[in-house]
Formats: C-alpha cells, sequence, structure tokens
C-alpha cells in the first residue's frame, strides 16, 4: 500500500465533486448572506423531498438536534427518558442538560439497538420518552417501539446521526426515511456522517407541523417573532455554507450510500466463515447504510485484533470503549458495573473497520487479507 489508509476518506471524495462544491460554496461567499442564506432554505428543501417528511430544520450540530426536539417537545426536569447504555454520549449528555432523567436500557447483542423486549419493563409513570439510536447506520425496531410508545403516551426521538438515507422497512413492505418514523427525528451532518459538511450541521425532521414550529422557534432563541421571545431557546443555526456545501452533497447520498454497502457486502463475503469475528447483523426492517462497519472479536481478543491491524497500517476504531452508564460523569445516576451486561461485553467485543465511499478495491482487498491473516495463523 502506497497510501496511508484512513477510516474515512474526505479529501478523495471532496475531489470527485471538487468543481461543484467550490462553485457553491464561492457563490455562499460572495453572496454574503452567511446566516440563513438562501441556501439554507434550499437545503431544507432538499432534506425535506429526500426523507418525504413535512417539515425539516435545520440547527447548528446533531447534539443541539436531540437537545432542541426534547426542549421542544416541553419536558420537565425530572422526567424520565429511556435510553441505550451503549450509544454515543450526546444522546445522553442532552438528556442530563435538561435535568431530565437518563433511564438506560440495555441493547440487543446482534444489532446493537435498545432491547424492545425490555422496553415496557423500562417504563414508570414518570417516563416522557424514548430514544432510539439507529446505530452504525441501521434502523432500531420501529413499529415495536412505537407501539409501546403508543400505548404509554411516550415521545419517540429518534437518532438518526449515523443513519441518514436509511430505510425503515414495515411488516407490510411500505418504507419510510430514518429519522421520519419517530415523533421527531435528529440529525448530525459532522464530517464523517453520512451525509457530512465542512464543519458542524444538524437537522431535525417530523410530520407533526405543531411540534416543527416549535422546534424551529426554540433553535431560535424561543422567538417566531423577532424580539418576542415566546420560549427559552437556543441559539443553533446552519450556516449559509455549510448549507451550500451540504446541498450539493446530499444529491449523491444515495450513491453514498451504495457505495457503502458494496464495501459492506465484500467484507461480509470475505469475514462470514472466519472463526472468531462476527459480521454486521442485518435486520429485515431496516436497510444498512454502514456508517460504521463493526464486528464483534470472541474470546476477548479484540484489542490484539486491533494492534495487529495497526502494525500493518490498517486502522480501526472502537465505538464505543465504555458503555455510557459506567461514565465518570454519568456515575451520578447510580447505575453499576454488570447493570447493562450486553453493552458491557460490546464494548470489549467490537471493532470497526475502514469503511468510506471512494474506498478503492485494491484497499478492501489489503485489509480483508490483514483481517483473514490475523484469525487464520492465530496470533
Ligand atoms: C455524531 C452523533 C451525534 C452528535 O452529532 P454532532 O453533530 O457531533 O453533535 C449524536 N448521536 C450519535 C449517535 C452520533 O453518532
Amino acid at each position: 500500500m502506497n497510501q496511508q489508509i484512513q477510516m474515512v476518506d474526505l479529501k478523495t471524495q471532496y475531489l470527485r465533486i471538487k468543481d461543484e462544491i467550490d462553485q457553491a460554496l464561492l457563490a455562499a461567499v460572495e453572496e454574503t448572506a452567511y446566516i440563513n442564506g438562501p441556501q439554507v432554505k434550499a437545503f431544507i428543501e432538499s432534506l425535506k423531498s429526500f426523507n418525504q417528511v413535512k417539515y425539516a430544520v435545520t440547527c447548528g450540530n446533531g447534539t443541539d438536534a436531540l437537545q432542541i426536539a426534547m426542549m421542544g417537545l416541553s419536558f420537565k426536569p425530572g422526567d424520565e427518558v429511556i435510553v441505550p447504555a451503549f450509544t454515543y454520549i450526546a444522546t445522553v449528555e442532552v438528556i442530563a442538560l435538561l435535568g431530565l432523567i437518563p433511564k438506560f436500557i440495555d441493547v440487543r447483542p446482534d444489532t446493537f439497538e435498545l432491547d424492545y423486549e425490555q422496553l415496557e419493563s423500562k417504563i414508570t409513570d414518570r417516563t416522557v420518552a424514548v430514544v432510539p439510536v439507529h446505530l452504525f447506520g441501521q434502523c432500531s425496531n420501529m413499529e415495536a417501539i412505537n407501539a409501546i410508545a403508543e400505548k404509554h403516551g411516550l415521545a419517540v426521538i429518534e437518532d438518526t446521526a449515523q443513519a441518514m438515507g436509511a430505510e425503515y422497512i414495515y411488516s407490510d413492505g411500505t418504507r419510510q426515511f430514518a429519522g421520519t418514523v419517530g415523533t421527531i427525528g435528529t440529525t448530525s451532518f459532522f464530517p464523517s456522517k453520512n451525509l457530512g459538511c465542512f464543519g458542524d450541521g444538524g437537522a431535525l425532521f417530523t410530520n407533526d407541523e405543531a411540534l416543527a414550529q416549535r422546534v424551529h422557534m426554540i433553535a431560535n432563541h424561543g422567538q417566531r417573532q423577532k424580539y418576542h421571545h415566546e420560549s427559552i431557546g437556543v441559539n443553533s443555526r446552519l450556516d449559509t455554507i455549510q448549507a451550500a456545501v451540504l446541498n450539493v452533497k446530499i444529491k449523491y447520498l444515495k450513491e453514498y450510500v451504495e457505495a457503502r454497502q458494496a464495501i459492506a457486502r465484500r467484507y461480509d463475503s470475505h469475514f462470514l466463515n472466519l472463526n472468531g469475528l462476527s459480521i454486521p447483523a442485518r435486520v429485515t426492517y431496516s436497510t444498512h447504510v454502514f456508517n460504521q462497519y463493526t464486528c464483534k472479536v470472541a474470546d476477548g481478543r479484540r484489542d490484539a485484533l486491533k494492534a495487529f491491524l495497526q502494525e500493518r497500517g490498517v486502522p480501526s476504531m472502537v465505538y464505543y470503549p465504555i458503555p455510557v452508564h459506567l461514565q465518570q460523569a454519568y456515575l451520578l445516576y447510580g447505575y453499576k458495573a454488570g447493570d447493562f451486561p450486553v453493552s458491557e461485553l460490546l464494548c470489549k467485543d467490537v471493532i470497526s473497520l475502514p469503511i468510506h465511499t471512494e474506498m478503492e478495491i485494491e484497499t478492501q482487498d489489503y485489509i480483508i487479507e490483514q483481517v483473514n491473516a490475523f484469525f487464520s495463523h492465530g496470533s
């Protein structure tokens, strides 16, 4: 390999659409409408049309999107929000920041989604919401979650930061885009997400008009009319320049998803029969858009595999090494080791391999070869 292998290759992705991006950026710079410029409105239209959803509201990042969703739903301090123990910290952080109580739930060992079979047992009379995280790019079981939420009057906030472009598949075969299946969906345009900008960005999706208006107001200092503040809000905006980039890149999102899926299939076919490695499980109720290709390594050999690959120039990542309930900042909620055994085990077993939209066949082959070498030589 003469080129260094990367987890994500943003440079090559940019170079492939450089002319279009440069033109859009330059136009945004020259127009000088740096806040809420026409590109923001245009991107909101593109988002709605891509996701086939009635309302989209853009904001500063995916963490803000989660916070704004919870503010828009008017939860009160002390209300409980059910959230998986195995997720990125942002999902839980905003719950804590708003004075809400995170109620952790374990995840399923094969698909890493919150364990919907345990969901009902976590509901108390203070529960107001559940946050399915479509981890690594595959939707959670939304029909099961929505049914329980509906029965108990809970809001469903889909954390779609890793799953832009994934499709939820209902048992009758109809499809709906990730982030549009619950009460409200949130996403992130962080550069390494499936639809990434050149900095920070985020958005919310809903089909509920009143909720859409509320989150739009909250993201904008709690005002509908300038200098008239109805609610305590935040200042969270998608920059015009980022919207300009995203409005070009969203045209390629389908293609980007297909590129990731092709690599995943290739990895699958070579890793399927490896003893000691489990390839990412697929569910019948969702497509998988592979923001990450995350495997499980048996027998406590994950770190050995990681070191072996590193020595041979193959980067890998551990998403995530510590479950949220055992993070120092969250110990105050009173959870302890052993409370969520699946999440705790996954933190020891998972490994994410490089996957991105411009990955050459030779690079894939090299990675496949190295992974195979580790398991066949038993090192
Ligand atoms: C990236 C991510 C977020 C946060 O997005 P930012 O734009 O970085 O704030 C939230 N949840 C999950 C699951 C993520 O992967």
